[in-house]
């Protein structure tokens, strides 16, 4: 089948960046996405500004678009199933599935010898009191199992305090984590075709300011070893789930030297967007080469990158990266700057040595 249109759901900044990585490639982008003027649609053909449970606008997307994909994981899953029977949708339900609840996230990683932090699921107030004996530990980090994000729906708990407090302000399904003494976070991304080829990009350093992702560096200042080992355990996973697209997991790397999955996202990610600028083909590219099954060249960034994120206000502050030779500042295009709110980003890249 020629592909000549993509269709995003999701209306955001990686929609929008994958969008613009399609138009370099010729593809017309359909987005759907029940928010207006999104910083996708101001750069994409059409878009459908509908609820994800519309089945109506759903069938109308579908019909209008050649393959599809999305660009967030809090997708309903049924939404991708009713697409599926109309058109491709990458990655598939499974990815989507296994990535959008922690306990089937972990459990799968488990499954295929992929290390995490030790966990629990939270049956009743007694399951934290086990975990901490169990762990011999004085705290635990207790997790919403779905549509936590930049830290929200997450509380650290310490013994002898109130464990009925601390349940009363976490909804739905809960996990318990052990607190993993790490020494840094670091992230990986891997892009698949329905060919089997499959690329990597990173790993990258990742620091966090309030819970949200600041700033990324490639590469990350951790041994060839470690690198490597975070490179065949992404490889493990894409092909474990037979993935077509792009996916990208979130490691610890501990104080004495081991890697532990913390994360997967079915999609493009934040710590990745240094690949724009300092990489011949961008986790974007990869991405959509990934979907439309064309061939994935192996990623060698000509250059090392730091991303830093503008969050909120920052973006007003932009002039002063303006005039550096070395920084390319990417703007979203989101008209209001609320605080959090992930507004654009500046690439520093800084050439490799031959
Ligand atoms: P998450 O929503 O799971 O990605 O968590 C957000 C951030 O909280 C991570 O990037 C870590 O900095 C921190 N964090 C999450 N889980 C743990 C854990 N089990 N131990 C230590 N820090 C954690």
């Amino acid at each position: 089948m020629t592909i000549k249109t993509i269709g995003i759901l999701g209306g955001g900044q990686l929609g929008r960046m994958s969008a613009i990585a399609s138009a370099n490639m010729g593809y017309k982008v359909h987005i759907f996405t029940p928010e207006q003027d999104s910083p996708a649609s101001q750069v994409s053909a059409k878009t459908f500004v509908a609820e994800y449970n519309n089945e109506k606008a759903l069938k109308e997307f579908a019909e209008s678009v050649d393959v599809i994909t999305y660009e967030f994981e809090n997708i309903p899953v049924e939404t991708v199933r009713f697409l599926n029977a109309i058109k491709p949708v990458f990655p598939d339900e499974k990815l989507l599935e296994v990535s959008q609840d922690r306990i089937s996230e972990k459990s799968f990683l488990n499954k295929i010898n992929i290390n995490t932090t030790r966990w629990k699921k939270l049956s009743s107030a007694s399951s934290v009191v086990e975990a901490l004996n169990e762990w011999n530990s004085d705290a635990v980090i207790i997790k919403t199992t779905r549509f936590g994000y930049d830290g929200k729906g997450q509380i650290k708990y310490k013994s002898g305090e109130d464990i009925n407090d601390t349940l009363r302000q976490l909804k739905g399904d809960l996990i318990i984590e052990e607190i993993v003494d790490f020494s840094c976070e670091i992230s990986v991304i891997c892009a698949r075709n329905s060919k089997g080829e499959c690329i990597t990009i990173g790993p990258m350093l990742n620091e966090h300011k309030n819970h949200i992702l600041h700033k990324t560096t490639y590469p990350a200042p951790i041994s060839p070893d470690l690198a490597a080992q975070s490179i065949s355990m992404i490889k493990n996973l894409a092909q474990s789930i037979d993935l077509k697209g792009v996916l990208t997991l979130e490691l610890f790397v501990t104080k004495d030297g081991k890697l532990l999955a913390n994360e997967i996202a079915p999609r493009t990610h934040n710590s990745g967007h240094w690949s724009m600028n300092a990489c011949i083909h961008s986790q974007f590219d990869y991405h959509i080469r990934a979907i439309t099954n064309m061939p994935l060249v192996e990623c060698t960034p000509h250059s090392n990158g730091e991303m830093l994120n503008l969050i909120g206000n920052d973006i007003h502050e932009i002039c002063q990266y303006l005039s550096l030779p070395n920084a390319y500042v990417h703007d979203y295009g989101k008209s209001e700057a609320r605080e959090g709110r992930k507004m654009g980003h500046v690439n520093f890249i800084t050439p490799r040595q031959k």
